[in-house]
């Protein structure tokens, strides 16, 4: 099975339509870590597109939390405030009811932890360096974590001989063995933050054993036109062409 690894999608429809491009009909299901929504400008229609992929485990992510207004956006700063306030106005009852139903942490496949800020937090907290990495894998008993919400493309590596973790970041097209154990971030598809603007998200395959980094192109400009119009905050449509 191959399984198509997507994150952080931040109602960017013109990047994830990139992403399904490029995946074409590369992969058998999908497994989506959680921020559908929050920053860009379409988040009824990501909600809409995301639902109706194959195969579909979908995860909550803090923004997702946010827009349900289920927690305090004090942690939040002004732009990101104003851009919740915005996808609470803009979100359909329905399609909020859907994020409402997401699951913070899921086991997909009986081995890989499934959550969108870590296991140990699944929401909130960011894996960002070896020393949250290494506190983390006592968090989960399966070979394989995936996780997003850093929204830059890493691979954490505990050898459990030593007890030493490494950090790996995966230039694209680039294979790698899924040797356990691991926790991985694919980056994000709408707002990439390792300076590479271009959409990012990797493909599993559970049978090779192996996953693949890969970034695509996407209209930029588009989505900031539209980020433009919706009267969305300045800073957040600077950094979409800056990849951060
Ligand atoms: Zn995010």
């Amino acid at each position: 099975m191959r399984i198509l690894l997507i994150s952080d999608i931040h109602a960017n429809l013109t990047a994830l339509q990139a992403v399904l491009n490029a995946a074409g009909s590369d992969y058998d299901a999908v497994w989506f870590l959680g921020d559908l929504v929050g920053y860009g400008p379409d988040p009824n229609e990501c909600v809409d597109v995301v639902r109706s992929l194959p195969h579909l485990v979908a995860l909550l992510g803090n923004h997702d939390a946010a827009t349900m207004g289920r927690i305090n956006t004090d942690a939040f700063n002004v732009e990101a405030r104003q851009a919740v306030r915005w996808t609470q106005d803009t979100i359909t009852p329905e399609n909020l009811a859907y994020i409402e139903n997401l699951p913070a942490k899921v086991i997909a496949d009986d081995d890989i932890t499934l959550a969108h800020g870590s296991p140990r937090q699944p929401v909130w907290e960011y894996i960002l360096n070896i020393r949250v990495a290494a506190e983390n894998f006592q968090f989960f008993d399966t070979a394989y974590c995936f996780i997003g919400h850093t929204h830059l493309p890493s691979i954490f590596h505990l050898d459990e001989r030593t007890r030493r973790v490494d950090l790996v970041v995966p230039l694209e097209n680039t294979i790698f063995d899924l040797t356990p154990r691991l926790i991985i971030n694919p980056g994000s598809v709408g707002q990439p933050r390792d300076k590479d603007s271009r959409a990012a998200y990797a493909l599993v395959d559970l049978e090779q054993m192996s996953v693949e980094f890969r970034r695509v192109d996407y209209d930029i400009a588009a989505v900031q036109a539209r980020m433009s119009e919706a009267g969305l905050p300045q800073k957040h449509i600077n950094r979409l062409e800056l990849g951060w």
